[in-house]
């Protein structure tokens, strides 16, 4: 029998020889838009750090004070004693920025998806899931022993088919990411929640990358549509500067996931100064300041789609339409070779952009995901789209 070793590195040379062996970059700098990769000097165009907020002062200020008042680990879960004055306060500023009765905070975005699934999804249920959910979205699907029944990528109609196919199941639910978290495309809100309303299902929106950068004062993509879906999902980890993720939605939601979501049961309650980062960022969010980091954001957002589509040439793959001030801009280069070459000729330009390949996209699609920050300059732009023109 070979030895373990050997076992792994067998498994390690097949996804090299696919051009899918992965490593995390080790990265270094106080900016999130300037950093050092393996000690060489970078742009960054690839954190989700939207707004600009991971480096503010009063993140680490508020952190600091939450660290000296309720210690810096919460030391139990929220159900024993790990329920601390720092996640009460972000859960119900959360819900009163959301106009919702109550929010419930998980230790990640991740864990959230897994959590609200598993809850509310068994074995007699079905879950009408978009070809293009995330990761933790699948997962949860699939945790929940559910019927899982997956949608082309936006299309409200085959969702609402599904639906009518369904009548059966004990209980339906259909859920989406609002903002998609490779295309930077939009969800079909309006006629998703016309769908769930027609057929009896409950909705389920991830936000995670729309919170705090889109909609009326970052409120989201729901809100910016007009809707309320039964169960939103966001995290504290992207516009929010924190970490950490939470469900918003009535107050039996949150009673049902207190009782039955085992990703929040058994596991140690976020850290006290996360929480208190978090709820420093949401003020910020929903201030002026906030406003006008908005407003920097989007007009990043609004010129580079523009020159990424004047850029794109049709044999590249489809591009995704992207939602009107997406943070994320894909540029989808076809072959994970491709996608590597050009991440690397980035990189000589002193650019950080990683390619991002199967399973995160669809075969065939890999892509550089170029993403945006109000932390950005103008001149940061001049110089990725001066970087990617000779390589077209
Ligand atoms: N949902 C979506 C749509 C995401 O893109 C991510 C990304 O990481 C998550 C959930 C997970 O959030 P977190 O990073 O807080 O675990």
């Amino acid at each position: 029998m070979r030895s373990f070793d050997a076992v792994l590195e067998a498994e390690l040379a097949e996804l090299a020889i696919l051009d899918r062996r992965r490593a995390c970059p080790e990265v270094d700098g106080l900016s999130r838009t300037m950093v050092t990769v393996a000690g060489q000097r970078r742009l960054s165009f690839c954190s989700n750090d939207y707004l600009g907020l991971a480096d503010h002062p009063a993140l680490a200020t508020a952190a600091s004070a939450a660290a000296h008042r309720d210690g810096f680990g919460a030391s139990a879960s929220r159900l024993v004693s790990g329920d601390l004055p720092a996640h009460r306060q972000l859960e119900q500023a959360l819900a009163r920025f959301l106009g919702r009765e109550a929010a419930l905070l998980f230790p990640s975005g991740y864990q959230t998806n897994i959590g609200v699934l598993t809850a509310l999804a068994g074995p007699d249920d079905v879950i009408v899931s978009d070809a293009l959910n995330h990761a933790s979205i699948i997962d949860g699907c699939r945790l929940s022993r559910a019927r899982i029944l997956v949608y082309p990528h936006a299309d409200g109609e085959a969702a609402a088919r599904l639906l009518a196919q369904t009548r059966t199941a004990r209980r339906r639910l259909l859920v989406t990411e609002s903002l998609f978290s490779m295309n930077g495309d939009a969800a079909p809100l309006a006629p998703l929640a016309e769908a769930a309303h027609a057929h009896d299902a409950i909705l389920v929106v991830d936000e995670a990358h729309a919170l705090g950068v889109l909609g009326p004062q970052g409120r989201g993509l729901c809100a910016a549509a007009g809707i309320v879906p039964d169960v939103l999902i966001g995290t504290l980890g992207k516009a929010l500067a924190a970490a950490g993720g939470f469900a918003a939605g009535s107050r039996g939601l949150r009673e049902l996931l207190v009782n039955r979501a085992r990703s929040f049961i058994f596991t140690t309650a976020l850290p006290p100064p996360v929480a208190a980062a978090a709820l420093a960022a949401l003020e910020i969010i929903d201030s002026s300041e906030g406003e006008r980091r908005r407003a920097l954001l989007r007009a990043h957002a609004d010129r580079l789609a523009a020159q990424l589509t004047a850029l794109r040439p049709d044999t590249r793959g489809t591009p995704p339409g992207t939602a009107p001030g997406s943070p994320i801009q894909p540029f989808v280069v076809g072959t994970d070779a491709a996608a590597l070459a050009l991440s690397a000729a980035l990189g000589r330009q002193q650019i950080f952009v990683p390619a991002i390949r199967p399973p995160t996209v669809p075969p065939g699609s890999a892509r550089l995901r170029i993403t945006l920050s109000a932390a950005h300059h103008p001149g940061d732009l001049d110089r990725l789209l001066l970087a990617l023109r000779p390589l077209e």
